[in-house]
């Protein structure tokens, strides 16, 4: 087992790979940018080490002060967490060159991931249903309007190496696919330095349905159910649960098994997710898989009673899932909450600033995971994301009523955050119902 850790990363999810650090006894190195100096995680490491300024290109995104930092460190291994370096193949061979285990699936894998194209391709020769749409890169106009006649409208012209819905633009017609196609390639040659991008039938009205997988590097691979992540903001998910309320065992058991193909024929490692869009008739499509820990992994830890973080370390460790298949089972339901520091009521503007009071909420059921206190400030320079509310109950109708008096006692006072629209959709006759689909809070609650 590793004696050390560095933890690549900054906030609620480096606190998080800290604590399932010391719960194992790993020691742990946590990095920081001069803007997170004030930063909760680094009371609890064993050593902390200043990385730069508070640009992340200087700092969590910076491959060579993060190597210095990790032989400063002396530490056998590094944690990337989510966003930053974590889906970066150099980054992960980089380690594995200077014999450092990266936390996380191999550099070939992560590059199949990563181009959406080429998993999309792997889907298909795994017997994974895929959205119709081009086969490959759209190279010019003429194509892109030769596959959506093909297809049919609406298309969504997608970025080939995209995340966090850029590079992303629906066309009803000929004249907004002209348009949308330029636009989304220059907007991902902007995002992502890579101008390539791809057409897929629109789907209308899914729900986002994610499978999440673990496997360790003996071959073992283990899904661990879905999570339903159709609550989301110009495609940024906000709200996410598990089991999906309107999956049946059937569908349920499809999608894992598709999951568990796709991941074997990757040669997966460690904890990864297979993201599906499922249509109103119950119809399931692969849209693509995330090669790290993502942010809704503990409503997926609530349900299956697992501990992700601490299963990605041993695995990386050598060791053996410490689960099989029909060790699995779903209990009860959970949700979690994205906290942001945004301003629902102001288009979301990022609402950075000072907490003056802050009272986080507890009892039965409710999980906080989170790097504020009493006094922080939260810097304008990173994501906005500030807490994640998690709450497992048995069944969920208990867990809308619980999440409803825990988002009312979360206080932060001093920034503004997206609890309050939070407690306006948990009112809606639709949520309540569980009859939502990926437009539903653009919709409802943030028309454009
Ligand atoms: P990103 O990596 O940028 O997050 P994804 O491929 O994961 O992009 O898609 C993000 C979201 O965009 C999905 O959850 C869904 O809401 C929407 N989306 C993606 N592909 C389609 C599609 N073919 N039809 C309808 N919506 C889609």
């Amino acid at each position: 087992m590793f004696h050390r850790i560095l933890i690549a990363n900054r906030g609620e999810i480096a606190l998080r790979i800290l604590r399932a650090c010391k719960d194992l006894g790993i020691e742990s190195v946590a990095v920081y940018s001069e803007a997170d100096k004030d930063s909760l995680h680094l009371r609890y490491a064993d050593e902390t080490i200043c990385i730069g300024p508070a640009a992340s290109s200087e700092s969590y995104l910076n491959i060579p002060r993060l190597i210095a930092a990790a032989e400063i460190g002396d530490v056998e291994a590094i944690h990337p967490g989510y966003g930053f370096l974590s889906e970066n193949e150099h980054f992960a061979e980089v380690c594995h060159s200077c014999n450092i285990k990266f936390i996380g699936p191999s550099a070939t894998a992560i590059a199949q991931c990563g181009d959406k194209v080429a998993a999309k391709r792997l889907a298909k020769e795994a017997g994974v249903p895929c959205v119709p749409g081009s086969d490959g890169p759209v190279e010019n106009e003429q194509d892109a309007l030769a596959v959506a006649h093909r297809i049919g409208f609406p298309v969504l012209i997608k970025a080939a190496s995209g995340g966090g819905g850029r590079g992303m633009r629906v066309a009803h017609n000929d004249p907004s696919l002209v348009t949308g196609y330029h636009s989304a390639r220059s907007e991902a040659e902007k995002a992502f330095k890579d101008s390539t991008v791809y057409i897929e039938k629109y789907i209308e009205k899914p729900r986002h349905v994610e499978i999440q997988i673990m496997a360790d590097q003996h071959g073992n691979v283990v899904h661990l159910g879905e999570r339903d992540c159709s609550l989301q903001r110009r495609h940024q998910k906000l709200v996410e649960e598990s089991p999906c309320p309107v999956l049946d065992e059937a569908t349920r058991l499809a999608m894992g098994e598709a999951a568990i193909r796709l991941a074997k024929m990757a040669n997966y490692t460690s904890a990864g997710t297979v993201e599906f869009l499922l249509d109103k008739d119950k119809n399931f499509y692969f849209i693509e898989i995330n090669s790290r820990i993502q942010v809704e992994h503990p409503v997926t830890e609530s349900v299956t009673e697992t501990d992700l973080i601490r299963e990605m370390i041993l695995v990386a460790a050598g060791e053996k899932l410490s689960f099989r298949q029909e060790d699995i089972r779903m209990r009860g339901h959970a949700m979690e909450f994205r906290i942001n520091a945004e301003d629902p009521d102001q288009n979301f503007k990022p609402c950075p600033g000072t907490i003056k009071t802050f009272v986080a909420p507890a009892g039965p059921g409710v999980r906080w995971d989170s790097h504020i206190y009493q006094g922080y400030t939260v810097p304008p320079h990173y994501d906005s994301m500030v807490g994640k509310l998690i709450i497992h109950r048995p069944t969920r109708k208990q867990c809308i009523e619980v999440a409803r008096r825990a988002l009312q006692e979360l206080t932060t006072d001093g920034i503004t955050t997206t609890a309050g629209l939070f407690l306006r959709i948990l009112e809606h006759s639709d949520f309540a119902a569980g009859q939502v689909d990926t437009g539903f809070i653009d919709r409802y609650f943030a028309p454009r």
